[in-house]
């Protein structure tokens, strides 16, 4: 329904519509979960246990139809079909500019979240996603307070600033945005010739929509500029990736704290080492009146921490090779006669739909193609 709107319909109202029923249904009703987010870290331990772990299959639809839909009409499930992008969505009433600059960097983290996130359910220590999720308190109406603060500060700043929680944390977002930077329909803003009267351009509440680029000398010294910079990036892609995989194994011992084994594991050794100790940690109460086998504890944390090495070198490597994509893609200037969209940071919220005069099917004067 929301590619119905944003292809074809041009029309807000509909995926306005959508959004209010995705909050009420699978927010408020189906209290936010399972969702397309979370999938992530199904679909992660299905990749690396599948002996062990069977991803159910309305959880395996749930992480692979956006993707299909995305790889066709671009990101319509952000539209108005995901609660949590519905939410900010309806709420945000102001759009603070950020600066380009300053998203780019910010545009790191959710790439960042989701090599963690890949890292901790791969080795079954935890769904970070789940655990972190800013908006299931509020849909619940209750739960751990610090996120649910943490949920009521991102959705006051999305009353003034689009989508915060889509742009800088979500990592389903990243795999939805890159399908649709494949898409072979991108959402557009009108299906008519683009008079480029700038209306849309400061509509946008994800600063989506990429003005023409001008072809005098500076604009050619630059593109020169950014070609060598290309080149340069290139070289040190697998630098950059390497390094990740490296810096992060470096650090698996540590992370492996998570998984529940080696945090037992490392207080049983504590204790052991502080003789006279009378002040039993719970869970090593609990380890030592359940009989659990010592050997049978070190045997799991090995397997554990091999299971580390790797997959922190995985989330390394993907964080290192996603930096240098990024500056590629920062160095690479596309030259566009029009307003267009950037297919993979468009959200299909079809805000802009009605700011383009040419939506409106009416003739303009001169003096409206003035920008607001
Ligand atoms: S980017 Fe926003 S709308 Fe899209 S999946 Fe993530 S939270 Fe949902
Ligand atoms: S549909 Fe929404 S996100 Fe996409 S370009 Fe238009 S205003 Fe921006």
């Amino acid at each position: 329904m929301v590619a119905w709107a944003t292809h074809f319909r041009k029309s807000r109202r509909v995926i306005i519509g959508v959004s209010l029923v995705s909050v009420a249904y699978f927010g408020f009703y189906r209290t936010g979960c399972v969702c397309s987010i979370g999938s992530i870290q199904n679909v992660a331990l299905a990749l690396a246990d599948g002996r062990n772990y069977t991803i159910p299959l309305v959880v395996l639809l749930l992480f692979l139809l956006p993707l299909l839909f995305a790889l066709f009409f671009g990101r319509v499930y952000c539209g108005g079909v995901c609660p949590m992008g519905a939410l900010q969505e309806l709420v945000n009433i102001h759009n603070f500019r950020i600066s380009r600059a300053v998203s780019w960097a910010l545009g790191l983290i959710p790439w960042i979240y989701l090599a963690f996130a890949i890292l901790y359910a791969a080795t079954r220590s935890q769904f970070i996603i789940c655990k972190f999720d800013p908006f299931i308190g509020i849909f619940r109406l209750g739960g751990d307070i610090g996120m649910i603060v943490f949920g009521a500060l991102l959705l006051i700043l999305s009353v003034f600033v689009g989508r915060p929680f889509c742009r800088f944390l979500c990592p389903y977002g990243v795999l939805l945005g890159l399908m649709s930077s494949l898409a072979k329909r991108r959402v557009e803003v009108t299906s008519e010739k683009c008079i480029n009267c700038t209306l849309c351009h400061h509509s946008c509440p994800v600063d989506a929509i990429r003005e023409p680029t001008s072809s005098n000398d500076k604009q050619t010294e630059k593109r020169n500029l950014g070609v060598k910079r290309i080149f340069l990036y290139i070289l040190i892609l697998p630098l950059l990736t390497i390094s990740g995989a490296l810096l992060l194994q470096s650090q698996s011992e540590r992370l492996s704290l998570a998984h529940r084994d080696v945090w037992l594991y490392e207080q049983l050794q504590s204790q052991n080492n502080v003789s006279g100790s009378f002040n039993l940690s719970p869970e090593v109460e609990a380890f030592h009146e359940m009989g659990r086998d010592p050997e049978e504890l070190q045997t799991s944390v090995l397997s554990v921490r091999k299971s580390y090495r790797i997959w922190s070198a995985i989330a390394g490597g993907l964080i290192g090779f996603v930096l240098g994509c990024k500056l590629i893609r920062l160095s690479t200037k596309r030259t566009r006669k029009t307003y267009e969209t950037e297919a993979s940071s468009c959200v299909a919220c079809g805000r802009c739909f009605n700011y383009c005069p040419q939506n409106l099917k009416k003739p303009i004067t001169k003096d409206e193609t003035k920008p607001l």
